[in-house]
Parts: C-alpha cells; sequence; structure tokens
C-alpha cells in the first residue's frame, strides 16, 4: 500500500513471485523483446449498443514463452512496471498496434485501437514524442489511436501525468479512464483530465446482474461519465442480461466475451468485415 498526499492510501497488487523468479522473468523478457515473434498482441472488439456494429478495439499483450507457454500479461506486466522495461515494452505494443492499424486501414477496416498504458509510462515525458514518432511512422491518424490508463495511475502523481495527458490529448490521441470504479478517483479530478472515454471496471459490470450495489454503481457510473460529456464503455460483458441491463442504464459500447474474445488480427478483420464498422 502506498500512502498518498492527505492521508488516503491506495492498495497496489503485489507481486507474489519470489526474487529468483522475478529475475527469471525480467531476464526472459529482455531476451522477448529482442525476439520478433514470442510477444505478440490480441484484439477485443468494442460494440456499440444500439446497433452493434464495432466501434473499436482495444489491443491486449500476449507472451507466448518458448518453455512456459503462454503467459497471461498479469503474470510479467506488473514485474516489467517495477523496472524500466515496462517503456521497451510499451514501445513494442504501441509499434505492433499501428503497424496492424495501418494494415486495417489500408483494408478500408480501420476503426480506433486502443493500448493499455501503465502509470510508469505516463510519468515519462518522452512518451508523447514517442507516440508522436511511432503515429507518423506507420502512417496512422492520431484519432485511430486510444490510450488506457487506470484511474489510480493518475491519481498518484497528477501534476506530473496531466501535463503528460494534456500533451497526448493535444496530438489528436484519444484518452480512456481504464476500470474505472476501483481506483481512488475525485470527481474534481476526472472533470479536469483531458479525457473521451470512461471504462467500468468488469467487476461491477458481472456483478450487476445479482448484486444491487454493482447495478446503482454501473448506473452512476454511466451518468457520471454522461454528465461530463465522455462515451461510458463496459467492460466484461459475458451475457445477453449483461447487454439488456447497459441499454436500460443508457450505456454506449460494451466490451467482453458475449461479442468476442480477445482474438488474433486476422480473426479480428473477418469479424470486422462481417459485423461491420
Ligand atoms: P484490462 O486493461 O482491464 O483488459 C481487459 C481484460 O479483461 C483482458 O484480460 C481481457 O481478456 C479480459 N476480458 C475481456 N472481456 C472479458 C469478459 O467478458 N470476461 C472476463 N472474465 N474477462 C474479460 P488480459 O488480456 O488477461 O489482460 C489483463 C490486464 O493486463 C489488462 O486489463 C491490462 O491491465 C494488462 N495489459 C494487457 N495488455 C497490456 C499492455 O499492452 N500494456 C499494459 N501496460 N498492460 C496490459
Ligand atoms: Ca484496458
Ligand atoms: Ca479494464
Ligand atoms: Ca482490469
Amino acid at each position: 500500500a502506498k500512502e498518498l498526499k492527505g492521508g488516503a492510501v491506495v492498495f497496489q497488487p503485489e507481486v507474489h513471485a519470489t526474487t529468483p523468479v522475478r529475475l527469471s522473468v525480467l531476464g526472459d523478457l529482455r531476451r522477448a523483446l529482442d525476439s520478433d515473434d514470442e510477444l505478440f498482441l490480441n484484439y477485443q472488439p468494442k460494440v456499440t449498443l444500439d446497433g452493434e456494429r464495432i466501434e473499436g478495439m482495444e489491443a491486449l499483450l500476449r507472451w507466448q514463452h518458448p518453455v512456459q507457454g503462454l503467459i497471461p500479461p498479469g503474470d510479467f506486466i506488473l514485474v516489467a512496471e517495477g523496472t524500466g522495461i515496462i517503456l521497451r515494452l510499451t514501445e513494442r505494443v504501441l509499434d505492433l498496434a499501428l503497424a496492424q492499424q495501418r494494415r486495417w486501414m489500408d483494408g478500408g477496416t480501420a476503426v480506433p485501437v486502443a493500448v493499455n498504458l501503465s502509470t510508469r509510462c505516463l510519468l515519462d515525458a518522452s512518451l508523447p514524442d514517442l507516440v508522436q514518432r511511432l503515429l507518423a511512422e506507420h502512417g496512422v491518424p492520431a484519432h485511430l489511436l486510444r490510450l488506457e490508463v487506470t484511474e489510480s495511475a493518475v491519481m498518484g502523481d497528477a501534476a506530473r501525468c496531466m501535463d503528460v495527458l494534456q500533451r497526448l490529448h493535444d496530438l489528436g490521441v484519444h484518452l480512456s479512464i481504464d476500470d474505472f470504479g476501483t481506483g481512488y478517483s475525485s470527481m474534481a479530478y476526472l472533470r479536469r483530465l483531458p479525457v473521451d472515454e470512461l471504462k467500468i471496471d468488469r467487476s461491477f459490470v458481472m456483478g450487476m446482474t445479482t448484486t444491487p450495489q454493482d447495478l446503482v454503481l454501473v448506473r452512476t457510473a454511466v451518468d457520471l461519465g454522461h454528465n461530463l460529456g465522455l462515451t461510458v464503455v463496459a467492460e466484461g460483458v459475458e451475457s445477453v442480461e449483461h447487454v439488456a441491463t447497459l441499454r436500460e442504464l443508457g450505456c454506449d459500447i460494451a466490451q467482453g466475451y458475449h461479442y468476442g474474445r480477445p482474438m488474433a488480427a486476422d480473426r479480428m478483420t473477418e469479424l470486422l468485415v462481417r459485423m461491420g464498422t
């Protein structure tokens, strides 16, 4: 747990790995970054709740380890965040996502692709320049890239993050607040952030059809987002009941297994053609 100004406390997920395991993860990650086939992206569709067309997608990192097989991002992102390697990892993810976005643009099926940014990256003043350079290299317009940041990331060191976020926003990149509802957020900050989209954490969405408190939270988040002029996305949409409830609440966009699991780029291309954009 980390103490913030004013005595508020945020809990940081713990890295359960013991030190030797952590070290081997880091060594292996460095090697993975040097290879060009161990790290790749899957893409998950974001679907409009009125009309069900694909409005965008999220790029999710995958690591195919030569010995251990597929390692989920939760098992290595946190370790990478503890070191500078997260910056190289983020650069790789942006490069892969924008190269693929270029292919979708050339095929006439491009929708905005979202990339996750870790806290550490928001504290790096060179991030906006990196994003600008990669957009130019791949010839992708800024509005076809979205960056997702968690609310706790921004609240940790708001002033520094705000500067980086503002510069990204000035480039024309769209910004989303990820995992909304799990962090410690103040409405005042939310209003000042240059964000376009709010994503309600999947734990609330998955609970809303059985737990009244979760339903209240989802409804409140939808209304708050709309009152701030933001697009509201629900994560973890798994069932037709979820879809019906979200429509009733006036949520704009849904993402979850109901519409599609994270998938390889080729399968996403088929889905874009089949469902339309
Ligand atoms: P996230 O940003 O909240 O991403 C959504 C996660 O929810 C993904 O897990 C996705 O597969 C999962 N998910 C989507 N729909 C459903 C559903 O209907 N039901 C359930 N149960 N789960 C669903 P994934 O791919 O394992 O990623 C986990 C986390 O790892 C992400 O959470 C994100 O925080 C982080 N991550 C993934 N890729 C990157 C990356 O490139 N960079 C950074 N910094 N973090 C990443
Ligand atoms: Ca995300
Ligand atoms: Ca999320
Ligand atoms: Ca999450």
